[in-house]
């Protein structure tokens, strides 16, 4: 039984850091039956993947996909130097993604060069129409640790179990100094003490998620 300890939600990629939110990007085409192929071209410049869509050609690369993880909205600069290497390359077709909004420059540079902009919130857009069992497989991509006793969002320390007003739910254990927390699945961390978490809890439960 696939163990659910947590939705997909915008906060999780408001606070992804950078390598999960690279490792996240593969791992979305992967699950969607894309072949990949992953390169870090340099420190700055993210990470670059290669897509082979082409059953009739399967070595033929079909889409480059540039992952760029920055604090900030990203801007035309970087569509510039995904055109580029699909220029080079003779790909047509390019994916932009980045974990916060892009500016209106970028914008229209990539609507007139084939080039797709996913920002983080529309990837977690796009996860939530995946299958269930295809958005739990991304799940564990989302944080070095692992999910059956999360991290932080905010902080990265360990989480605990907590039950709070609206039932039960991850809180950070540097609380309070830290207020982050997670929505809870149906079933029990590893580990957690007997009876931390009331068999009440049903998936979808937690807090304003509707099913
Ligand atoms: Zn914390």
């Amino acid at each position: 039984m696939p163990l659910r300890p947590a939705a997909w939600s915008a906060a999780i990629i408001e606070h992804l850091e950078w390598e999960s939110f690279e490792s996240l990007c593969g791992a979305f085409f992967s699950v969607l039956g894309i072949r990949t192929e992953i390169s870090r071209p340099g420190a700055d410049d993210g990470v670059s993947m290669r897509l082979f869509e082409d059953g009739a050609a399967p070595k033929r690369c079909t889409a480059i996909v540039h992952c760029r993880v920055s604090k900030m909205t990203l801007d035309e600069k970087a569509v510039h130097a995904l055109h580029g290497v699909m220029a080079a390359e003779g790909v047509p077709e390019g994916i932009l993604m980045a974990p916060k909004r892009f500016t209106h420059e970028a914008h229209s540079f990539a609507a007139a060069h084939r080039i797709t902009l996913i920002d983080g919130q529309h990837l977690v857009g796009l996860i939530e129409h995946l299958p269930p069992t295809q958005q739990q497989a991304l799940l564990q991509f989302v944080g070095p640790g692992h999910w059956r006793t999360p991290v932080c969002p905010l902080c990265g320390k360990e989480m605990q179990p907590q039950v709070s007003q609206r039932g039960p739910r991850w809180a950070c254990t540097d609380y309070p100094k830290c207020s982050g927390k997670l929505p809870m699945g149906e079933a029990p961390p590893v580990g957690a003490p007997p009876g931390a978490i009331p068999p009440a809890n049903r998936p979808g439960a937690a807090q304003q998620e509707t099913r």
